[in-house]
């Protein structure tokens, strides 16, 4: 471990060359400051590992100087011992309220002033390792917050976490009376891009539509996998008929679109439904989905690489 750097702020030139002394008779590396001003500044800018503060200064007060570094994100887990000659109770308890981690009246022990300095590094020391470790979980956290969301192959959120986000957003639609569409997209024949150029081929075409349905369309702002080669799409604030566009443009760059892996000619299509608010037949967020899936199934009936509009009633007419 490299040495500690403690920082010395003390404006009596003799008392300041006798704390150096000691400090660095230990070890220690040392910075100086003759001001509250410049220790300060010090202390933003250098990597200071302790502080001994002087509590009489002539710019500003050692206690004033604490409570800015207590206070500042850059210096408060910095550990501070106040140095003076005030030695009263009274002056004690005041120097550890503001936040000194420490207080050794003037004149001072070597021996304790070392003490109480090994201290208060120790101390440190611990509370920068369990920072450490709560930052990492903090990450680790992150980390399996956001897989819990996300469908693994696509990168895109998951059939659970779009089941969510439907909730909120059908909800909201309904009580503000807002449109809202909802796009299924299936993959034309992908069973055939799997049979004929390998799993890892057709893995890869799923992976790049996503990045299409993600990139394409700045409107989208949810897009999911909802099954196998199956993907949905949510559009707040969009009626089904101003869908048509954005899902023109989704099925015009994925048949223009290379895939990796497959021959420069491989086009590869898909069919889009659409389904929306306002629309009174549709009462619950289930009925929005199945009527952009009814709308899905009359694109691949109709021929595929094609658009078609649900006409609302089909999650009546489904049930049957
Ligand atoms: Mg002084």
């Amino acid at each position: 471990m490299s040495k500690a750097t403690i920082l010395i702020i003390e404006d009596n030139p003799l008392q300041a060359k006798q704390t150096r002394s000691v400090v660095e008779s230990a070890g220690y590396e040392v910075l100086m400051a003759e001001n509250g001003g410049t220790g300060f500044k010090l202390a933003k800018t250098q990597r200071i590992d302790l502080v001994l503060l002087d509590m009489v200064l002539p710019d500003f007060s050692g206690g004033q100087i604490c409570q800015w570094l207590k206070r500042d994100e850059a210096t408060h887990a910095i550990p501070v011992i106040m140095l003076t000659a005030k030695g009263s109770v009274e002056d004690k308890v005041a120097g550890l309220q503001i936040g000194a981690d420490d207080y050794v009246p003037k004149p001072f022990s070597d021996k304790e002033l070392l003490a109480r300095i090994q201290a208060c590094l120790r101390i440190k020391m611990r509370e920068d390792e369990l920072r450490g470790v709560k930052d990492q979980l903090e990450n680790q956290l992150k980390d399996v917050e956001k897989m819990a969301i996300t469908d693994a192959g696509t990168g895109l959120f998951n059939r659970r976490h779009f089941n969510e986000l439907l909730d909120k957003e059908f909800s909201r639609a309904k009580r503000f009376n807002e449109p809202l569409s909802c796009l299924m997209l299936d993959i034309d024949h992908f069973k055939s891009i799997n049979d004929t150029y390998g799993h890892p081929a057709g893995d890869s075409v799923l992976s790049e539509i996503a990045l299409l349905l993600k990139g394409a369309v700045r409107m989208i702002e949810v897009a999911a996998r909802y099954g196998g080669e199956e993907f949905v799409l949510l559009l707040p604030k969009t009626e089904p008929k101003e869908a048509v566009k954005p899902a023109t443009r989704l099925l015009e760059s994925i048949s223009a679109h290379h895939f990796k892996g497959l021959p420069p000619d491989r086009v590869i299509t898909v069919s889009i439904g659409i389904a929306g608010l306002p629309d009174p037949l549709m009462a619950t967020k289930d009925d929005l989905v199945k009527c952009a899936d009814f709308a899905l199934y009359k694109a691949k009936h109709a021929g595929r690489n094609r658009i078609e509009m649900s006409d609302g009633a089909e999650s009546e007419k489904r049930q049957v």
